[in-house]
């Protein structure tokens, strides 16, 4: 099992429990199948979480970059495919 650490509420989790946001040579990308590589941040399958890493800039500081408007958006697809899984 591979363990990462939520971004938002610093539980680890198993990694595909976790979203995975990486800062690619494409830029700050969602990244659900590991396809890319760079540094990467990992968010919860959940609301409070994303709001949680996105308030602050934390999820900036994490990657050390700034995050696209875009971003966000993206991320709440993923949560919401998920959820109609
Ligand atoms: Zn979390």
């Amino acid at each position: 099992m591979t363990e990462r650490r939520c971004a938002g509420c610093w539980q680890t989790k198993d990694r595909k429990d976790l979203i995975k946001i990486t800062n690619s040579a494409q830029g700050v990308i969602v990244n659900p199948n590991s396809f890319t590589f760079g540094r990467s941040a990992y968010l919860c399958y959940n609301n409070s979480c994303i709001e949680s890493a996105f308030k602050k800039n934390k999820l900036a500081k994490f990657l050390k970059t700034a995050i696209p408007e875009e971003l966000k958006g993206q991320v709440l697809n993923e949560l919401r495919n998920k959820e109609n899984k």
